[in-house]
């Protein structure tokens, strides 16, 4: 018996004009998370088979790749009723079941027995092999037979995949990444999607620690699990920082400081052909994410901006932060440059007369050109998950 993992596609099937590329992304980052693992794969335009001697180590690789809705474990036997059979028997015994029930589908029409009392026979073999029962609605266990040319393929445990959309199909954004609980969040939630990823941090020492920034690109390790290839880009902010603080009233440092973020997140974005920008505002959280304050900060960009998380409760976020790992990195107590010097009573609903006011009191064009001109950037490398914790 030769024993397959039949790679379900996720959700592929409302998305036909892309099949093509679906799966061709698809492959490409299943074999980079396979690199180094013994396999073949083959594929056609509705099913993957990946065969291994490692099926278990593969399992656990690819139930980290966005596009696979699930792994199925499959084995391969010869076309004829008693090995069929037998081999059935012999592969329940590593399963715990009750109740179950058996579908076949006889794809090859020259196999003589039709699918119905192939199913029939083949419960009548497991009912008086096992103690346990029939149940067509609601079985512990479907067993699936396929009869095809090339042999009988017989389903037993399906391994739920993550779903989404293979990393890569949209293109790739730029996520604001901070060291807080929201942008990585927001940045798995986009891989999800489709969309890559490179980060953008804005850093500013020395009110900012080399612990903070580690901290990121710690993070930025943490979700590169979904990705392979993530860039993070550090932004030296401190002088454009120091002289918002110098020039702009204390109630709108915060204002605008983000509205600066913006403007260097875009020239980024640009400079490296990167299709929007996503972060982690929420909204309502702060004082800068009320939704005049998104209006008059969001106005500085024309880029589309992304904010996976803006609908999202704080408890909702955090859930997802558990899940992925991000969260106990998220917590630790490092300063980030948002926080620091924060005002006692930030604007909530900012004039933008005002802000282009004190905006103009100093020349931030040769600042935010300066920040997006010495950006230093940490290419990372793919890392299987379980490596990182
Ligand atoms: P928290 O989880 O504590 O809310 P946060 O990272 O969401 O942290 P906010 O002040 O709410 O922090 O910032 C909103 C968004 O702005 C972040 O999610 C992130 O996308 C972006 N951002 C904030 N600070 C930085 C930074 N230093 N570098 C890059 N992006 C940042
Ligand atoms: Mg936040």
């Amino acid at each position: 018996m030769e024993k397959l993992l039949l790679i379900k596609y996720g959700e592929l099937t409302t998305k036909k004009g892309n099949r093509k590329m679906f799966i061709k992304i698809l492959v490409r980052n299943i074999e980079a998370i396979l690199e180094g693992e013994d396999y073949t794969l083959h594929y056609d335009r509705v099913r993957m088979y990946i065969e291994s001697p490692n099926t278990t180590s593969i399992i656990e690789r690819l139930v980290k790749v966005f596009g696979i809705h699930s792994i199925v474990e499959c084995f391969k036997v010869n076309t004829n009723m008693e090995e069929i059979a037998s081999s059935l028997v012999e592969l329940l015994k590593e399963v715990p079941f009750q109740t179950f029930k058996v579908e076949t589908k006889r794809a090859d029409k020259d196999f003589p027995i039709p699918s119905m009392e192939c199913s029939r026979k083949l419960g009548g073999v497991i009912l008086k092999n096992y103690d346990c029962k029939v149940d067509v609605h609601h079985p512990d266990l479907t067993l699936k037979v396929e009869i095809r040319k090339e042999g009988t393929f017989l389903y037993i445990r399906e391994n739920p995949g993550i779903g989404g959309y293979p990393v890569g199909i949209q293109g790739k954004g730029l996520l604001m990444l901070s060291g807080g609980i929201d942008s990585p969040v927001a940045g798995y939630l986009s891989l999800k999607r489709g969309v890559d990823l490179e980060c953008l941090y804005f850093e500013s020492p020395p009110h900012t620690s080399l612990e903070a920034k580690n901290k990121v690109i710690q993070l930025a390790r943490i979700i590169n699990a979904y990705s392979g290839n993530i860039k993070v880009h550090i932004v030296p902010f401190t002088k454009l920082q120091e002289e918002i603080y110098k020039n702009v009233p204390e109630s709108y440092v915060i204002t605008i400081m983000r509205r600066m973020m913006y403007r260097i997140a875009e020239g980024v974005a640009n400079k490296r052909k990167l299709k929007v920008l996503l972060n982690g505002e929420s909204i309502g959280q702060v004082a800068s994410q009320t939704l005049d304050s998104m209006r008059v900060i969001n106005s500085v960009t024309n880029i589309p901006v992304i904010r996976p998380v803006a609908c999202m409760d704080k408890l909702e976020i955090i859930d997802i932060a558990k899940k992925i790992n991000t969260y106990e990195t998220s917590i630790l107590p490092y300063e980030d440059c948002c926080t620091i010097f924060l005002p006692k009573h930030p604007v909530i609903n900012p004039e933008l007369g005002k802000c282009i006011e004190y905006e103009n009191r100093f020349d931030y064009a040769s600042l935010v050109e300066e920040c997006i001109n010495h950006i230093e950037t940490i290419s990372l490398k793919k890392q299987i998950i379980d490596d990182l914790l």
